[in-house]
């Protein structure tokens, strides 16, 4: 199996993406722990679905976007896998609104958890990263084409996605000589709890510009993040993947 001896840690693996992510990496080999910050009682049972692939899983709780927090849930994975070489920072929040009626709070926690969180959680993890970067070190941030293109009444998580791009880069340019690769995966509109919240008429309206006119899966964002967690990716660093059925093209 591809990904057999990795020790991966997944933010936000409770639910949607994050937890279809963490399935993928065990379904290929690798030993999951999942974050999850509310989702107690879903990130337990991902954990038993880990566990029914054979392999070891286990759930941290822990907000990614507050530094101390983020510092326990990298110390705890790294204790319960024994060591850290796949780094998934998944986790995320909207709040959409128009700027004009943009409250600084609605700015400040989308902007800390997403992209505070990519930093707070990876800049705790290298050190383990690097520790472990004989097995193949991978780092994969979501971010969203949100970042890429800008989408309306959503202003903060634009500006948080296209932040990870930037950082991910810079990352990449700091650690691939070391073993680190690091990239982006940017869903478009994928069926999770976060595409729920938009209202049908609008994921209607939303769907019309999808050359594939449908709305992608979890799994087909998890198919690609396990091919950047394997051997298969070895030469990719820096890169943003689009997985949106031709939104963006
Ligand atoms: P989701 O179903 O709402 O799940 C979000 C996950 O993030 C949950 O596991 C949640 O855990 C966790 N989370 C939220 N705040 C957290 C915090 N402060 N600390 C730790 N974990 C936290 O969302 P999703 O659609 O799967 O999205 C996953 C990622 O893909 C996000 O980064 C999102 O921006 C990105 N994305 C999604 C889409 C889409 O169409 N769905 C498109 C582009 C990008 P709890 O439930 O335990 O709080």
């Amino acid at each position: 199996m591809e990904l057999e001896g990795s020790k991966a840690l997944v933010t936000g693996g409770s639910r949607g993406i994050g937890r279809a992510i963490a399935l993928e990496l065990a379904r290929r080999g690798a030993d999951v722990a999942i974050n999850y910050n509310r989702s107690e009682g879903p990130a337990l049972e991902v954990v038993q679905e880990i566990e029914k692939l054979g392999r070891k899983g286990f759930a941290i709780q822990g907000d990614v976007g507050d530094f101390a927090s983020a510092g326990a849930l990298v110390k705890q994975a790294v204790a319960d896998l024994g060591g850290l070489n796949v780094l998934v920072n998944n986790a995320g929040i909207t709040r959409d609104k128009l700027l004009m009626v943009m409250k600084e709070d609605d700015w400040q926690a989308v902007v800390q958890t997403n992209l505070g969180g990519v930093y707070n959680v990876s800049q705790q993890a290298t050190r383990s990263l690097l520790r472990n970067r004989a097995t193949g070190a991978r780092v994969i941030n979501i971010t969203s084409v949100s970042g890429m293109v800008g989408v309306p009444g959503q202003a903060n998580y634009s500006a948080a996605k296209a932040g990870i791009i930037g950082f991910t880069k810079a990352m990449a340019k700091e650690l691939s000589k070391r073993q680190i690769l690091c990239n982006c995966v940017a869903p478009g509109f994928i069926e999770t709890d976060m595409t729920d919240e938009l209202n049908s008429q609008m994921l209607g309206e939303a769907l019309k510009m999808v050359p594939q006119g449908r709305i992608g899966q979890s799994q087909e964002i998890a198919d690609v993040v396990a091919f950047l967690a394997g051997p298969g990716a070895s030469y990719i660093t820096g890169q943003t993947i689009v997985v949106d059925g031709g939104l963006t093209m």
